[in-house]
């Protein structure tokens, strides 16, 4: 059993009495902390972890304004902004309070298409922004691989760009105004302001008295900031002073703020400049034997008139090949004679179909040319129009985070990952930069914009080896070094942070006016301190060996809870699981509940904290208890519930919640790049939660179900009265259970056989298998699931009724239960004994070369994941798509029917876990003469029994209300009719929109017709 965890992490008096007058002071958003929040607070995409006091979520800018206020009576508190915590440098990880703007302050307040700007709240992501203004042939430029989750604030504050920075510069380049809060509760507005205009503004206001400060700063160190700051393309993060004075002398007040990583004001609202979408898109991938080859090209490349120019090593472009993703590019990309070592991608864009087009075949023939003379490229593809090039777009962002999946305790981390020098200085800077990391045998993977002199590198460090911090120092130090060396920057696109220590060393003799920005907004040194520069240059800036970091505190972790705990020690904070889309399937618990916690980060981040927690208090194992020591114990768990419930402090608790709000979908363990499974290690959790706690009578229903069923199906019409009636329902809510199903009414082997199929008999398989090999190769076996089978068995019906009119024999496998219930909810050692006698049977069919072919997506797949896990060896039980695409002949099904068109809303598991099986239903369609597409969608809400279950109706409600109901109830005809190939999804829709969506497999019985 594991012992409880009873110690909360101190919070300074300091900051409770802090938090007790921000309770009383008209503040709207939440206040937490909760261990968890400030756990799951605690990290970014950076190396280093720090513990806050609390955080806290204001709603407006008017709660920003109340919290400041609140914080100038409390002289001794910091406080550190932050959006969608995507910084790689620590920039909105501190000790003190984090005021966390994304949950509640992420609307877009206003859009002008005439005048092509937006008003933002701080915390709306820009793909979100993006979204909205697409239709009308506008985007805000600034482009960051984060684009999905980073937050307009957050890029705001750290300046951000990335591809096309050449074209569009950054983030700055398009802020045409703010409004801010600072720590006095003043607000400011900024803009770009005349000096007469600024002289008129009144002597006491917070606009009048920072610009002409600002001004005066500027004016008096005029040419030791033209001398100091860099001519680069990626100018310079916190505090840009070389543009307070706009190129026709005007004052811009917004400059200093953009890069200012939270360390001057609240960013509370943005005005923002949008551009004109190119309508004409094309990307050209050239190709080279060596990547110094690409480096030393780039050059000669951008007098070509590309939008931008990106560029991609081996390393990471082999992490490509082996993913999904290349699937979809392999094509710009065909292997040849010779080896392929580094690309770049040259876009170009442009509002004329025509002159895109000569452009692209001048660029074109030049490189045949070069690659005729035996010149640095030896081959190009070219990919023509949004779609095509947005995949090789989104190949490269998936790649970068495939480096962080690498398999070995040397993970690549951000610390020396955004440096920029002058594009000429590119090749030789990074030439030595190699020797460096290759003198200390470090691996690496490099990429990045190579018009703008900024190439990302993460080397490969095991951040639990106590060698590595010094490491990170020495390296950082010949960095730094080199970056001098070639004029350029150690922070090209990402920001100080912690980095800011080398602030003074970059300034030098101007870091004094500096840090009289700072001592303008901040005086006191509260806001983000640390970073960027102090009031006065004596002031202590952070360092970065100083910093803890994360892996120090995953060196506690006992060894054997470090192989339980799975992937959850290795996520690296990247953020990917916070995209904002809807119609993405990672995550639904995140996008429903926009909190952190319960988020596949978030959730990764409580479970290390979790073991870090129970290996201080000594546990080395994780326990996965027996049923019968389960019920045994189960007087003293029931006791230890009920203190629980009356207050009993254990941190456990604290992790269920997070654990109970996930729906196992899923889609974290296809999606992450890092290949994060929350399912693996919430089951570990619940297993061992359930040890010391007594289960909820709704996880044995559940987890039991499978076993039900099939005596329930001998008396349907009995279960059903029971689910239907009144009492029933009250008494299954009762128990934690809501809207339970009906079952169809009959034993799915007795509606085989009324159908003329047979059950399927190992005997009678192998005596075929020698006696009528003919007849034994059309021999298909249907493995089936309790839901579909007991739930709709007309579904398994017309899966056989498909495969006979195939010309199959298909026959049932003898119902077993799954499992996956039982994983789902933590049954760990019930569910590995019932998997090993399930795979037995499995492997007796399968010795016999028959196909197994499966119904429901995510039970099939349970054999190739949850059984893999448990090391339980099972044969393929294919999908049935993957089966029947792969035996259908073209001209086998002519259909008599008018060409109809469908849309597959796939279930989450297979989407994400088996993406490359949605395409064979297309294939199938095709085939019978019918069109199919496939439908980008969220997630339903139900994921198997998630949405049956009393305390998760909202959420799965909310869930389904995001993606699925708009869609399901437009009843979008023309676009196709709507298949679903998950059995909680059609249940799902019948629940919330009183609509029956079939099968594909049905849809494709009535179009083929029986045999
Ligand atoms: C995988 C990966 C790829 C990346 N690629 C790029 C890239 O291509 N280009 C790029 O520029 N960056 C990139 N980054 C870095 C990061 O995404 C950017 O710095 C981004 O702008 C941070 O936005 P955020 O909302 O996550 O801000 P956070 O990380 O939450 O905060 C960043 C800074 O802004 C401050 N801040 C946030 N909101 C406010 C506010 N309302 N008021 C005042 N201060 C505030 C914080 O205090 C902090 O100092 C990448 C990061 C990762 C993990
Ligand atoms: S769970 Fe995966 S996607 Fe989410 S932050 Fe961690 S590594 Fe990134
Ligand atoms: S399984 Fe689904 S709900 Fe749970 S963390 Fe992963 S993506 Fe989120």
């Amino acid at each position: 059993m594991i012992p409880r965890l009873e110690t909360h992490e101190p919070i300074e008096t300091k900051a409770s009495s802090f938090l007790q007058a921000l309770a009383v002071s008209g503040f709207s958003g939440e206040i937490a902390s909760d261990d968890a929040t400030r756990a799951v607070l605690s990290t970014d995409n950076s190396i280093y972890q720090i513990m806050p006091q609390a955080v806290v979520f204001p709603r407006d800018h008017d709660d920003v304004v109340r919290l400041t206020r609140v914080a100038h009576e409390h002289p001794e508190v910091t406080l550190y902004p932050r959006g969608g915590g995507t910084g790689t440098n620590a920039q909105s990880l501190g000790h003190g309070v984090i005021v966390d703007t994304s949950r509640h302050m992420n609307a877009i307040l206003e859009i002008n298409i005439e005048e092509r700007w937006a008003r933002v709240q701080c915390g709306a992501v820009k793909d979100h922004l993006n979204a909205q203004i697409r239709e009308h042939g506008l985007f805000f430029a600034p482009d960051l691989s984060t684009s999905n989750r980073a937050t307009i604030g957050g890029m705001i504050n750290t300046d951000a760009s990335g591809q096309g920075s050449v074209q569009y510069g950054k983030t700055r380049d398009h802020v045409l105004g703010l409004r801010a809060v600072l720590l006095s509760g003043e607000t400011l507005e900024t803009s770009v302001l005349s000096d007469a205009a600024l002289d008129a503004l009144p002597e006491n206001s917070t606009e009048g008295r920072i610009g002409r400060k600002l001004r005066d700063l500027f004016d008096t160190n005029r040419e030791a900031i033209d001398a100091g700051f860099p001519k680069l393309n990626r100018c310079l993060t916190g505090y840009d002073l070389k543009h307070v004075r706009t190129e026709d002398g005007q004052i811009d007040l917004n400059s200093v703020l953009c890069g200012s990583e939270g360390t001057l004001a609240f960013i509370t609202e943005a005005k923002i400049n949008l551009e004109l979408l190119p309508t004409e898109v094309s990307l050209v991938a050239v190709q080279y034997g060596s990547f110094m080859d690409a480096l030393l090209d780039a050059q000669e490349l951008m007098t070509h008139g590309a939008t931008s120019i990106e560029t991609v090593d081996s390393k990471v472009l082999n992490l490509a090949m082996n993913d999904f993703v290349w699937d979809s590019v392999s094509a710009y990309f065909p292997s040849g004679s010779q080896t392929l070592q580094g690309i770049n991608l040259v876009e170009f864009t442009d509002f004329d179909a025509e002159a895109l087009a000569s452009k692209v075949e001048r660029f074109s023939q030049h490189l045949h040319a070069v690659a005729a003379s035996g010149g640095r490229s030896f081959a190009h593809t070219i990919a023509r129009g949004r779609s095509q090039v947005n995949q090789i777009w989104a190949m490269r962002k998936r790649a970068v985070g495939l480096l962080g999946g690498v398999k070995s305790a040397k993970k690549p981390v951000a610390f020396v990952e955004d440096t920029c020098v002058p594009p000429e200085n590119l090749a030789a800077f990074i030439g030595e930069f190699r020797e460096v990391l290759d003198a200390h045998s470090l691996d690496y993977g490099m990429f990045g914009h190579v018009d703008a002199g900024v190439l990302h590198v993460r080397p490969a460090l095991d951040l639990k080896d106590p060698d590595s911090l010094p490491m990170i120092r020495t390296i950082t130090d010949q960095v730094v070094e080199l970056t001098k060396k070639y004029h350029g920057l150690l922070w090209g696109e990402h920001g100080k942070g912690v980095r800011s220590e080398y602030a003074p060393l970059f300034f030098g003799e101007l870091y004094p006016a500096i840090c009289s920005v700072k001592a303008l907004f901040d005086p006191e040194n509260r806001l983000n301190p640390g970073k960027i520069a102090g009031p006065t240059p004596d002031t202590a800036l952070l360092r970065i060996d100083e910093v803890p970091l994360r892996g120090t505190r995953d060196r506690r972790i006992a060894s054997e809870l470090v192989q339980q705990a799975s992937t959850a020690l290795v996520c690296n904070g990247n953020g990917a699981c916070h995209n904002y889309d809807p119609d993405d399937r990672m995550c639904p618990s995140w996008k429903a509940t926009r909190d952190r916690r319960h988020s596949p980060k978030g959730r990764a981040g409580l479970m290390r904290e979790w073991v870090t927690r129970l290996s201080d208090a000594g546990v080395t194992t994780l326990p996965t208890p027996s049923i019968g020591a389960e019920l045994a114990g189960y007087p003293m768990k029931m006791y230890r519930t009920l203190r629980m419930k009356s207050g009993r402090y254990d941190f456990s608790h604290e992790v269920y919640e997070a654990m109970s709000g996930c729906l196992a979908c899923k889609s974290c363990t296809g999606q992450c790049p890092i290949k994060v499974s929350v399912p693996t290690f919430r089951s570990q959790f619940l297993s061992a939660y359930y040890s010391r706690y007594a289960r909820p009578v709704k996880d044995w229903i559940v987890g039991t179900l499978e076993y039900v069923l099939p005596f329930a199906a001998q008396v349907p019409a009995l279960y059903n009265a029971v689910v239907r009636s009144s009492l029933g329902a009250s008494v299954f809510k009762y128990l934690g259970l809501v809207d339970s199903p009906t079952l169809s009414g009959i034993d799915p082997h007795r509606a085989i056989a009324d159908a003329g199929f047979r059950v399927a008999s190992l005997t009678e398989l192998e005596e075929m298998s020698q006696s009528d090999p003919g007849r034994f190769a059309r021999q298909v076996v249907v493995v089936q699931d309790a839901f579909t089978s007991y739930f709709e068995t007309q579904v398994v019906l017309d899966l056989f009724h498909v495969l006979h009119r195939l010309g199959f024999e298909p026959s049932l496998m003898p119902f077993s239960a799954n499992g996956k219930p039982l994983h789902v909810h933590g049954f760990l050692s019930w569910f590995k004994l019932l998997a090993t006698k399930n795979a037995a049977r499995l492997n007796r069919l399968a010795e016999l070369q028959v196909p197994l072919v499966g119904v429901d997506p995510s039970m099939t797949l349970t054999y190739r994941s949850e059984y893999q896990e448990a090391g339980i060896e099972t044969p393929d039980v294919l999908l049935m798509q993957d089966f029947l695409a792969t035996r259908l002949l073209p001209g086998a099904v002519p259909t008599v029917l008018p060409v109809k068109k469908y849309r597959l809303f796939a279930h989450c598991t297979e989407a994400t876990n088996a993406k490359e099986s949605l395409q064979p239903w297309q294939t199938i369609f095709a085939l019978a003469g019918h069109q199919l597409s496939i439908e980008s969608v969220g997630c339903c809400g139900m994921a198997g029994t998630f949405g049956h279950e009393r305390d998760n109706l909202a959420l799965s409600k909310t869930i389904y209300t995001q993606s699925w109901a708009p869609k399901v109830d437009a009843q979008d005809t023309d676009r196709g009719e709507i298949l679903a190939t998950g059995y909680s999804c059609r249940s799902q829709v019948k629940r919330f929109s009183d609509q029956a969506i079939k099968h594909p497999i049905s849809a494709l019985r009535e179009v083929l017709g029986d045999a």
